[in-house]
């Protein structure tokens, strides 16, 4: 049994209270949508569902797969919500959303990996809501990457997210079933489809990675042409996660961001509680006007 390590003062987290909370929650609810803030227990959600901000999960809350790191439930999932399209559209008119931000869980199980359906759900979202920039927090549609890519930048959401989670030497035993080049690659076809699409990724820190290795990611994804990277602690959900090897202090994300910066991101973020959709809406506003 793994002992779990005291969170440090600088990660504080505000008690989901607030009178926007609970309209988000009721919204999430009432369309019977999936969160990432739920399901992977995010530190955030007091402050992201005050503001309306939250991550819909589509293709079901069972993933085929079963990361180290994450909350979300193993197993076969079951048929596709046939409404789920339109309900996250509803949703996001509803709330009013200036941004989105659409992710699912990994369907090895379905010939084309969920792509058809992250369209449907697009274009269900502009058909909608049409002010809503959308981006789309992907998983790495290892049975068919090619015909993915070109599927659903196709429909042209506005930023296109897939995370590589930790340096390539941690996959093996924090992202099994997944291959760190794979991903990579993914993000570079994305920008060979079309050069125009905002890319963006991101990883956890504090699993056991070195510094090098953390250089050696961001120099990997410039070379893929991502414009985005997100930098955040890792957390350890529950004891049967894998345990937190340290946690980065605020000084270490910093240099962070400043070398990664350096290394020509048009937009970075690195903070003990940045995760990929923390702000996601506000730093796609900077990133655009950039
Ligand atoms: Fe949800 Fe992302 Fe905010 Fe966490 S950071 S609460 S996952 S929107
Ligand atoms: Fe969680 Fe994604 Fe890994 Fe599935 S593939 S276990 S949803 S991180």
């Amino acid at each position: 049994d793994s002992e779990v390590k005291r969170k440090p003062d600088w990660i504080r987290v505000k008690a989901p209270v607030s009178k926007g909370y609970a309209e988000t929650k009721n919204i999430v609810k009432s369309k019977g949508l999936a969160t990432v803030c739920e399901e992977a227990a995010c530190p955030n959600i007091g402050e992201c569902w005050d503001k309306k901000h939250a991550t819909i999960m589509i293709l079901g809350d069972t993933c085929t797969r079963a990361c180290a790191f994450c909350n979300v439930k193993t197993g076969l999932p079951g048929a596709i919500d046939p409404h789920e399209a339109e309900n996250t559209g509803k949703a996001a008119a509803e709330m009013g959303l200036n941004h989105i931000v659409i992710t699912s869980v990994d369907r090895d199980d379905l010939d084309d990996g969920g792509a058809q359906h992250f369209v449907d759900v697009i274009e269900s979202i502009r058909r909608q809501s049409p002010g809503t920039t959308i981006e789309i927090l992907t998983p790495d549609f290892l049975r068919k990457p090619k015909e993915a890519v070109e599927k659903v930048i196709d429909v042209k959401p506005d930023v296109f997210n897939h995370n590589l989670e930790t340096v390539p030497r941690l996959y093996l035993s924090i992202r099994p079933g997944a291959r760190y080049f794979h991903s990579l690659r993914l993000l570079e076809k994305v920008k060979e489809r079309d050069p125009n699409q905002f890319t963006k990724s991101g990883i956890m820190v504090g699993l056991g990675e070195t510094k090098e290795e953390v250089m050696q990611v961001m120099d990997d994804m410039r070379s893929a042409g991502i414009d985005f990277l997100t930098i955040g602690q890792y957390l350890q959900p529950t004891r049967k996660h894998a345990p937190v090897d340290r946690f980065v202090t605020p000084e270490e994300f910093k240099t962070y961001e400043s070398i990664a910066r350096a290394k020509g991101f048009l937009m970075v973020s690195a903070s003990p509680l940045t995760r990929s959709s923390y702000h996601a809406d506000a730093d796609f506003a900077q990133m655009k006007a950039a």
